[in-house]
């Protein structure tokens, strides 16, 4: 039986102090759960978040991707394969929800990352909405999310330290459409740099070139597949020059832009060869624009340049089925480098803005941390 009140973190608004609150249980319908919190994440969209740079519903309770275990369910439930869902299974749930299948982005454009009506945990929905973010003692499964539960190889660790960029750099490198062979620069080395570099290597790159600072990233970033690393106090002229001398002096076939930076991706377009592509999925917020010489580098390249938004349920299914496999060889869980209680939820916030940790976690149990 679950408590009758779970505490969460609460961002009351732009800049102001986090605090806690405490929430009643939510009444279970049919196809719902509860999940007592194991872990939840804090990426760079928290910090977006707090800042007031994306337009939520404030107050929220931050925290989307997030793992837990079933507490309580509304009736039966199953996954996709129609595995039971039990209490005690350890679950992962698309922070992506509602997502409609009933307009033009969903069934004619066929590109649900674009539909109006999906919502998302932590993010769009309101702290009066309930349990419905991470950074809680117990996250409230509406009915219809979808949730897969960690096979016994994949530790809790492992997938949240991947976390959102885990599934974030999939649909990237899905989109990049990789051959075996192909060279790859990924620029950015945070987490969704670290897994694209991972994917990259997993898919069969060759050249996996990974461009960013500070060095202790680079490092990391070997630890996934990096076959050469690029420092940006190197300057611009001369990572350009590196890149070149890796594959062949054409640039790189594949570009993924994972920084954020709107100056990378001028740098992306330099940095591919005549006829790659280059995938831009670092700008989830805005940076401001950049200017970029069309003929150069677009007509004339014959570049192909392609934008990604979020994710699906296949990236999220693939993403859990990934790490379980190559967990043991792609170090995800050692990008966890900080753990907080909820009560810390503010220095989590700010090891992820200061860049002291590539990934902060927040457990709201303290034998965890
Ligand atoms: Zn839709
Ligand atoms: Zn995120």
């Amino acid at each position: 039986m679950p408590a009758s009140s779970h505490a969460a973190v609460v961002m009351p608004g732009a800049n102001e102090p986090l605090r806690i609150d405490s929430f009643a249980t939510p009444a279970l319908a049919p196809g719902a759960a509860l999940l007592r919190t194991l872990y939840s994440e804090v990426c760079g969209t928290d910090v977006h978040l707090h800042h007031g740079r994306l337009g939520v519903p404030f107050p929220i309770i931050p925290g989307h991707v997030s793992v837990g275990v079933i507490e309580a369910t509304g009736g039966a439930l199953s996954d996709i394969e129609g595995n039971a869902i039990k209490e005690g299974d350890v679950v992962t749930f698309l922070d992506v929800h509602e997502t409609c299948n009933n307009c033009y982005y969903c069934l004619v454009a066929r590109q649900p990352t674009r539909c109006p009506r999906r919502k998302v945990y932590g993010i769009t929905y309101s702290a009066r909405d309930g349990l419905l973010g991470g950074w809680a003692e117990a996250i409230w499964m509406k009915p219809g999310v979808k949730m897969v539960k960690l096979p016994p190889e994949l530790e809790p660790e492992t997938f949240i330290g991947g976390g959102c960029g885990l599934v974030t750099a999939l649909h990237a490198v899905d989109m990049a459409e990789l051959r075996l062979g192909d060279s790859v620069a990924v620029l950015g080395v945070g987490p969704v740099g670290q897994s694209c570099v991972a994917f990259a290597s997993l898919s069969g790159a060759d050249e996996v070139v990974a461009i960013g600072a500070p060095a202790a990233r680079l490092q990391f970033a070997e630890r996934m597949g990096a076959t050469a690393t690029l420092d940006l106090d190197v300057p611009e002229r001369d990572r350009l020059e590196g890149v070149r001398r890796l594959t062949g002096g054409r640039g790189a076939d594949v570009v993924i832009e994972a920084s954020g930076a709107p100056e990378a991706v001028r740098q992306a377009l330099d940095l591919v060869r005549d006829g790659g592509r280059v995938v831009v999925c670092g700008q989830y917020t805005d940076n401001g624009p950049v200017e970029i010489h069309p003929h150069w580098q677009l007509n004339r390249k014959h570049v192909e340049v392609k934008g990604c938004w979020g994710s699906r349920y296949d990236h999220f299914h693939r993403a859990v089925a990934l790490t379980a496999r190559y967990g043991g060889r792609k170090p995800w869980r050692d990008m966890v480098s900080a753990r907080f209680t909820l009560d810390r939820a503010g220095e989590a916030l700010r090891a992820v803005e200061e860049r002291t940790a590539i990934k902060a976690v927040i457990t709201p149990n303290p034998a965890l941390v």
